[in-house]
């Protein structure tokens, strides 16, 4: 990967990047593990290692894969404007530890029950997505609820967006951490617009406005004080303007982004979370990018295929249908995939069969490949 520092390809290959950057100095090169280095020394190692290095991203090899089935994994550049239909905005929580993420996710899923849907959400299954009012009309808002958010870093490390938008968590009692500062620069990488919460002003020592002064030092100014960043005073404990977040979510999506998908074509999607449910088999939680993804289709997600047998939504119920923006438990793969693996509905079961085979022995070369080079290192570093 160009630009890659030692302690990524470490990671990407599972070994520890000292001995990496031991191994390199005994070959005359003095790298340290956080500079990034240029391929010609990925490949000097690479030889030491006997492993092969990818100068191909493993994404840009599925993308090859799935080209060579006539498929095309991504967004509706060659869509008609007419087969367009508003989505609703996909939405990650991020902060630091302890200032609120999960107390405010499960806040706004118990709080944000619509008639009809009576009990609440009772599963977790990774998305969720609660009904706000914003100016008369019924909106919608998919919350990724992920424990630790593995399948936001896994969908980061995979490059590809997950998100819209980033409400990010800042406890009014503590300021900004570094966590914060580590967030919301993730955040502005990804492009992703930022509604900070401003959490637990139930407390006597909160001082929300340190906070937003502390923000605006880091670029997110607040648009009482003129900037374009909406903040809301919350408490998740107290579920104190929980609807005032929502409403900034949905006006942020509606001011600064087009959020848009063709729900008319074959589903494809990301998977939140996966597991082996006794009963049922693998269950995969998927979010519908586009399309929509129906009872019967024949999917590929990661290396597993199948057919969808059913689907749940967070509520238990069974879903038919599931379109853009959509979080769904898909029941029916042959195997549990990865977070942040990426889903397509293809034309039939041989084609899915085909493209997952495929997929696994990819993966399972490359987890050859990493072993081999660990026994190396391991040589190297006892010789
Ligand atoms: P996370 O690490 O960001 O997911 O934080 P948690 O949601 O686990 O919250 C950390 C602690 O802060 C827990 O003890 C929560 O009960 C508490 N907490 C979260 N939100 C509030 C709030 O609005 N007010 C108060 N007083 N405590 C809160
Ligand atoms: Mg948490």
């Amino acid at each position: 990967p160009r630009g890659a520092s030692l302690t990524d390809f470490a990671e990407k290959i599972g070994v520890d990047a000292a001995s990496l950057v031991q191994m390199l100095f005994s070959l005359g090169e003095m790298v340290t593990a956080t500079e990034s280095v240029n391929d010609e020394t990925l490949e000097l190692l690479g030889e030491e290692l006997n492993y092969v290095v990818q100068v191909v991203s493993p994404e840009d090899e599925d993308r090859e894969l799935l080209e060579s089935f006539d498929i095309e994994f991504g967004d509706d550049e060659d869509t008609d404007e007419a087969d367009l239909v508003a989505r609703p905005p996909v939405v990650t929580v991020m902060g630091h530890v302890d200032h609120g993420k999960t107390k405010l996710l499960d806040a706004l899923r118990s709080a944000n029950v619509v008639a009809g849907e009576a009990g609440g959400i009772t599963q977790h299954i990774g998305a969720y997505q609660v009904h706000t009012e914003v100016d008369g009309d019924d909106r919608r808002i998919t919350f990724i609820d992920t424990p630790g958010h593995e399948a936001f870093t896994a969908m980061r490390a995979r490059g590809s967006q997950s998100s819209d938008i980033a409400v990010l968590v800042v406890a009014a009692d503590d300021g900004v951490m570094p966590q914060t500062v580590e967030a919301l620069n993730h955040a502005k990488a990804a492009g992703v617009p930022i509604v900070v919460a401003v959490n637990k002003i139930d407390k006597p020592e909160a001082d929300p406005t340190k906070v937003r002064g502390q923000l605006t030092e880091y670029g997110l100014v607040p648009e009482e004080y003129g900037g374009d960043t909406m903040f809301v005073d919350v408490s998740a404990k107290s579920e104190l303007n929980l609807d005032k977040l929502l409403e900034a979510i949905v006006l942020t999506a509606d001011a600064s982004l087009d959020l848009r998908a063709d729900a008319g074509r074959e589903a494809q999607g990301l998977v939140i979370e996966a597991h082996l449910d006794r009963g049922r088999g693998p269950v995969a939680t998927v979010l519908v990018q586009r399309g929509t993804l129906h009872v019967g289709d024949s999917i590929v997600a990661g290396p597993a295929h199948g057919r969808v047998r059913a689907m749940l939504d967070e509520y238990g119920n069974e879903l038919s249908e599931a379109g853009p923006s959509r979080p769904a438990m898909v029941l029916g793969l042959s195997a549990v995939p990865g977070a942040g693996q990426n889903f397509i509905v293809v034309e039939d079961d041989r084609m899915a069969r085909q493209i997952a085979e495929k997929r696994e022995a990819r993966e399972r070369a490359a987890m050859q490949a990493k072993r081999r080079v660990r026994r190396t290192l391991e040589d190297f570093m006892a010789s």
